[in-house]
């Protein structure tokens, strides 16, 4: 069973059982441990919904995760 090596530098620091690791600059290939944050599935989500996508801010096409109003209303009020 191969980890991407983000996965294994975060389990460093963190119990990883049931946890995602995002990159908080959204560069998949920047592991410092300074841009990687332990979150579980839905804290995810919705960090990417706020995001406005998967890929980060660079991606050219964004993957919109608006699924209700509440979503929308968040990306607002973050200034969005
Ligand atoms: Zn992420």
């Amino acid at each position: 069973m191969s980890e991407p090596e983000y996965r294994k530098i975060a389990g460093k620091y963190h119990d990883l059982t049931d946890k995602l690791v995002h990159h908080i600059d959204g560069d998949r290939s920047n592991n410092h441990p300074g841009n990687l944050v332990v979150m579980d599935r839905k804290e995810h989500y919705h960090i990417h919904g706020t995001m406005g996508g998967w890929k980060g801010n660079n991606s050219k096409k964004p993957r919109l995760s608006i699924k209700t109003l509440d979503d929308l209303l968040i990306i607002y009020n973050n200034g969005f």
